[in-house]
């Protein structure tokens, strides 16, 4: 049953710059409980602005970024974070005053970096990050429920006026999620472990099964077990919002890798010397983690994580 319409919008206008699958399914909540008294928006293609259209994503398809930001009450840049900077130089001048503006990228430092200082007076920027994603991605992978009890986090800077905050947290609550707020360095941190190391490790191990000499390709896909299944899907994400993800989260990440090299060597050195206690131990802790993700209601305890129900949702 679809949670009730909210007895008034909580925005009257709201612009969606870039309408791929969080734009989309953001737009989907929007719809589901009224949250927005109109939904304009902007994506870079016209094939884009088109499908939009015609799935009442939006209500207006502007052709420029500038047009659809001017006149929102709230603004939402839903672009890889290789484009939020010139998005935001784009649209600054635009946005009107007492609006506010915020994105959906899965890197925060970068976005502060970037758009902060195309950010006119009056408006209120804040960023933010709904940790909800599948591996598809465009204008009609979108759907509604993305983000029912997934986590948002908000990076807000450093004097945001903490009723601009309040109203988007209330926006992201109506959506479906719960809502943290953080430092952008903190997010990055965070990140570079829960989800960025995770999807460099499964490019990586794809990467190395397409290129084995002595197991064919074909042997890869039909005897695929369901680790490498697993790996493949998460591989299967969008490859310029991952390149886009790994250079803006260059820090982070490396420090990440750096202690998954040292974490790996040991693994290693417990295999060659055939110290099972070592194995046994680790690969206990591990699996308490996976109860905490269970009980934190984070996935779902169903074989084959729920893949048959349907739900392939991640925490991208
Ligand atoms: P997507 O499905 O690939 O959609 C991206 C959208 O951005 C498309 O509408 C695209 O327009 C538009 N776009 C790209 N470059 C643009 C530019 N220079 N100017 C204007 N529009 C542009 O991507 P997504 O998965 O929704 O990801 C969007 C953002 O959400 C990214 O920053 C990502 O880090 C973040 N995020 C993603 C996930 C996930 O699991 N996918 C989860 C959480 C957060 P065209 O179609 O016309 O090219």
């Amino acid at each position: 049953m679809s949670p009730a319409k909210l007895q008034h919008p909580l925005f009257e206008r709201v612009a969606l710059i870039g309408i791929g699958l969080i734009g989309s399914s953001l737009s989907h909540a929007m719809r589901r409980r009224g949250i927005a008294g109109q939904i304009v928006g902007h994506a870079r293609t016209t094939e884009t602005r088109a499908t939009a259209l015609r799935l009442k994503l939006i209500d207006i398809a502007y052709t420029t970024a500038a047009e659809a930001a001017a006149d929102a009450d709230l603004v939402i840049l839903c672009a890889p974070v290789g484009a939020c900077g010139e998005l935001a130089r784009e649209i600054g001048p635009s946005v009107k005053p007492g609006a506010i503006l915020t994105d959906v990228g899965s890197v925060k430092g970068a976005i502060v970096r970037d758009c902060g200082p195309h950010v006119p007076p009056g408006v209120h920027f804040i960023p933010g990050h709904p940790i909800a994603g599948t591996e598809q991605s465009g204008p009609e992978a979108g759907f509604a429920t993305l983000f029912d009890g997934r986590w948002c986090l908000l990076t807000p800077v450093e004097g945001t006026e903490p009723s601009a905050i309040e109203r988007l947290k209330a926006f992201w609550e109506a959506c479906g999620s719960n809502v943290d707020l953080m430092t952008p360095e903190h997010h990055d941190m965070v990140l570079a472990i829960t989800s960025h190391l995770p999807h460099l490790i499964a490019y990586n191990v794809v990467n190395t099964a397409a290129h084995l000499e002595r197991v064919t390709d074909s042997e890869v896909i039909k005897f695929s077990a369901g680790g490498f299944r697993d790996f493949t899907r998460i591989a299967a994400s969008d490859p310029t919002m991952w390149r886009d993800v790994f250079l803006n989260n260059r820090e982070a990440v490396l420090e990440m890798l750096g202690r998954f090299s040292e974490d790996l060597t040991m693994l290693q050195r417990a295999i060659r010397f055939g110290d099972g206690d070592t194995l046994f131990k680790l690969f206990t802790d591990a699996r308490a983690i996976r109860r905490g993700v269970l009980q934190a209601g984070q996935d779902t305890p169903a074989p084959d994580f729920g893949r048959h129900a349907g739900d392939s949702k991640t925490g991208e």
